[in-house]
């Protein structure tokens, strides 16, 4: 599958174990679904080298962070670790007003509190093959210390156990399948009879 149509708004949860792959897998998807929108989160964690400030999120510090909150600002926020992490509220209501395809890569705390909240979601977990594998790739990015790495292999066991919260499982094993896969998963949501019913409604009445 090489395009992925677009028939109105859509909030998408990814969720995965940290080391899954996520990011990776959502640039492929950009790649198949170019007017697809990815939230951008704010965080109180350190900016890894290779990533780039309100791109990959922005960062914040906890003082700002907490205003954040009292403020309303987020439609939802998490602790992961020794940090917060947050999807702003106007950017998302935005998008999805304008019928966007909009993507919110987010922990299963934060996938929770959305579910609750939005009718029209589809939540996707995505995992590795093997929990082995998983670890590999974790170590293998070099971007967290010993005892970072080691925290995040904790929560990765809490997260997968709660896997059977989402509405589909794509394994990530190949990018370029489990982006087909999700692709695949946003079209069927996409041509349900209740989203499509106004595209159709011509050709029934007059039939
Ligand atoms: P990382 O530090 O590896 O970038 O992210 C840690 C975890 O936080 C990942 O599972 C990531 O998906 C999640 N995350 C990123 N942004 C948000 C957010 O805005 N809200 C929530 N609840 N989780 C987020």
């Amino acid at each position: 599958m090489s395009n992925c149509a677009s028939y109105g708004g859509l909030l998408v949860i990814l969720s995965g174990p940290s080391g899954v792959g996520k990011d990776t897998v959502l640039e492929k998807l950009k790649e198949k679904m170019p007017h697809m929108c990815l939230s951008v989160s704010m965080t109180t964690r350190q900016k890894r080298k290779e990533e780039t400030d309100r791109k990959d999120y922005i960062f914040t510090d906890f003082m700002d962070f907490d205003e954040k909150i009292k403020q309303g600002y987020f439609l939802e926020y998490a602790k992961y670790g020794e940090n917060y992490y947050g999807t702003p509220k106007t950017t998302i209501e935005n998008w999805l007003n304008e019928g966007k395809i909009v993507f919110l890569k987010i922990e299963v705390q934060g996938a929770q509190i959305i579910r609750s909240g939005f009718a029209k979601t589809i939540s996707i977990f995505l995992s590795t093959p093997t929990f082995a594998e998983l670890i590999t790739r974790l170590k293998a990015r070099k971007s967290e210390c010993d005892e970072d790495i080691a925290r995040r292999i904790e929560i990765a066991r809490s997260e997968l156990k709660r896997a059977n919260e989402y509405d589909y499982i794509v394994i990530n094993d190949v990018v370029d399948r489990a982006a087909d896969d999700i692709c695949a998963i946003i079209r069927a949501e996409q041509l349900k009879y209740k989203s499509m019913q106004k595209y159709v409604n011509e050709v029934i009445n007059n039939a």
